[in-house]
């Protein structure tokens, strides 16, 4: 077992998977729900599954809770619920939590009131659908502020057999090549002169403006 402890409290379809995907990564996981049927549901993957109100500080306080290292409450529908439980989870000194809002303003709360990091997980999953929708070779994105980020995507048809420099990636497209990715191996910070190739994936960094080009170029 691996020695990071996490709660997941409000096991819906986004809790369950979460369980499950985290017992898979070989960490230990609490489950934490109201429901007695969604208990019974996760008791064979859960490491531990416990029928529980997250708004009843005691019952928390009772199973420990504090002493996870992350606690992620994915109470989805019942705002009350999530964001009563974020406030008795920061109050108890849990180090970290991470909230699941509903929307925007819910988010807001959450983050007025000590969650540690606040997830919008539909509306992050549908703006990454409409994008690998509409661009040619969009596959992946990560942010790193609101107006820069780092891309995967193909490479695009006019970028084949053609070294970075060639291309002019950086000097006239802005856009900088972290890695290119061909078959199973990976280049590190390719140099100038590195060529790219049918199938090859590039991880770039730049700007959006700049990257949103690259990334819808035949
Ligand atoms: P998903 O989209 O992930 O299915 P959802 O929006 O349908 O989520 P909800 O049904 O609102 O999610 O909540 C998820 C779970 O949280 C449910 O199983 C519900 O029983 C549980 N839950 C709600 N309130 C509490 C509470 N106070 N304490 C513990 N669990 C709770």
């Amino acid at each position: 077992m691996k020695n990071k402890q996490f709660a997941v409290i409000g096991i819906g379809r986004f809790g369950q998977s979460l369980v499950e995907e985290l017992t898979r990564l070989g960490y230990e996981v609490m489950a934490i729900d109201i429901d007695e049927e969604k208990i019974n549901d996760t008791v064979e993957i859960a490491t531990h599954a416990v029928q529980a109100d997250s708004m009843d500080e005691d019952a928390l306080k009772a199973l420990g809770i504090r002493n996870f290292d992350v606690v992620i409450v994915a109470i989805g529908n019942n705002i009350q619920s999530n964001i009563l439980t974020t406030i008795i989870l920061k109050e108890l000194g849990v180090k970290k939590v991470v909230a699941k809002a509903q929307n925007a303003l819910h988010g807001k709360v959450l983050e007025k009131i000590g969650a540690d990091v606040v997830i919008y997980p539909e509306r992050d999953m549908a703006i990454k659908l409409a994008r690998s929708l509409v661009s040619n070779n969009f596959l992946e994105q990560i942010n790193l502020s609101p107006t820069y980020s780092v891309i995967e995507l193909f490479t695009p048809v006019t970028f084949i057999n053609k070294s970075l420099v060639e291309i002019g990636l950086r000097k006239k497209m802005g856009v900088t090549v972290l890695a290119i990715r061909r078959d199973d191996n990976v280049i590190v910070a390719p140099g100038p002169d590195e060529k790219l190739y049918k199938g090859d994936i590039i991880i770039a960094l730049g700007s959006n403006e700049d990257l949103q080009i690259i990334s819808d170029l035949d």
